[in-house]
């Protein structure tokens, strides 16, 4: 058999892309803003709903970036559920993180013990839309507007997410994206700031290309994060079927949930109404008593069917070694995240996946017990 793996990357036909690249070669214009990085930002302003984007060759620099915009510093209250990215860029402003716990319905930052970690010293909050399933972000933003922090979320999981028509880019101050190759929309590498006025975008475009402003003036200490032309290109084609790339994952989804629902010991997160989902995860909790077998078993029983899922997000960003010695990064502070980091499995999703696959990892799993 061959393995399956987590996730694979959705590809756009070969021969449209050597079509653009005919292009790019007859131009020879490979980056700094040219003619596809201006086609592809104005695309896919249009196509998420979002007035201002700035593209990035990659989602970390991005959300390093973002702090740099809002000139955050001091301490940030963000989430130990998340890709070590999220914290990373904090450190690598010179901020401290402060973790709160998360909500057991989403493994998303829990707004209610927001205001307990605020200190004279926090400016932000950093929240994560794990697995594309929107924060409480109104009630984030009324915590922020009462202490007069600055909101910047995480929402390299949630490319193309709505609540009731609008987009969730749309809250906080900033949000940021990631085009990984294993994200929901990839440009192999890449990354774009969401922001919602012209005077920001234009502080983002600075602070991604050194600084300049025009070809003499150097306006602040940038950092070279720019997108170039050939992931341009590519993102553009990707956009034209990143929808039905979704609606296959949707499909898969909604499988996994037939089949898993009368497992004893392993549940799914249910979609909140209003909320148009784009499907990056299919992550499953295990109950180690009720299930018969703890999750990491599940994972080796898999991985001995070739069938890899990943523990994700395990460990905890507060657990590894740069993180632990915080205060906030003590367990007794965590113990929804703690619980969760222990219980989930995400299994294997992506456009191409055969429905078959899925039907043979499901009969695997409720094989267990019996
Ligand atoms: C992928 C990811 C990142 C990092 O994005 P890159 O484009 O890989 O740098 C950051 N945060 C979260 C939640 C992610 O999933």
């Amino acid at each position: 058999m061959k393995p399956i793996f987590v996730t694979q990357p959705f590809l756009p036909p070969l021969e449209e892309f050597t079509e653009l690249l005919k292009q790019i070669w007859d131009n020879k214009i490979l980056t700094n803003s040219g003619p596809f990085h201006k086609e592809f930002e104005q695309a896919l302003a249009d196509f998420l709903g979002v007035r201002y984007i700035s593209l990035f060759s990659n989602g970390t620099l991005a959300l390093i970036t973002a702090l740099q915009t809002l000139k955050i510093t001091g301490e940030v209250i963000t989430t130990p559920f998340s890709f070590v990215a999220t914290t990373h860029a904090l450190w690598w402003n010179g901020i401290k993180p402060v973790f709160v716990d998360v909500e057991a319905d989403f493994c998303n930052l829990d707004a209610d013990k927001i205001e307990a970690a605020i200190t004279p010293q926090t400016t932000a909050i950093m929240p994560v839309h794990v697995y594309g399933n929107p924060c409480q972000v109104d009630k984030i933003q009324k915590i922020a507007d009462a202490y007069g922090l600055k909101v910047i979320y995480d929402a390299c999981h949630a490319f193309g997410v709505q609540i009731n028509g609008n987009s969730l880019l749309n809250f906080g101050d900033l949000s940021v994206l990631s085009f990984h190759a294993t994200k929901v929309f990839n440009t192999i590498e890449g990354g774009a700031i969401i922001c919602h006025d012209e005077k920001t975008k234009t502080r983002i475009d600075f602070l991604k290309n050194f600084g300049y402003d025009g070809e003499l003036r150097v306006v602040a200490p940038g950092i070279n994060a720019k997108m170039n032309e050939v992931q341009s290109a590519f993102g553009l084609l990707q956009l034209k079927y990143v929808e039905h790339a979704i609606e296959k994952r949707k499909i898969i989804c909604e499988l996994y949930k037939e089949l898993l629902c009368d497992v004893k010991g392993l549940t799914y997160q249910n979609q909140l109404s209003g909320v148009k989902h784009n499907y990056p995860y299919f992550p499953v909790f295990i109950d180690e008593k009720t299930f018969g077998m703890s999750r990491d078993e599940l994972n080796e029983l898999m991985k001995s069917h070739q069938f890899f899922g990943r523990r994700y997000f395990y460990p905890l960003i507060s657990q590894f070694p740069t993180y632990k010695g915080l205060a906030s990064s003590n367990p007794a502070n965590l113990p929804v995240a703690e619980l969760k980091t222990k219980q989930v499995f995400c299994l294997p999703i992506y456009p191409d996946l055969e429905l078959s696959d899925v039907r043979r990892i499901c009969e695997l799993i409720k094989s267990v017990g019996k």
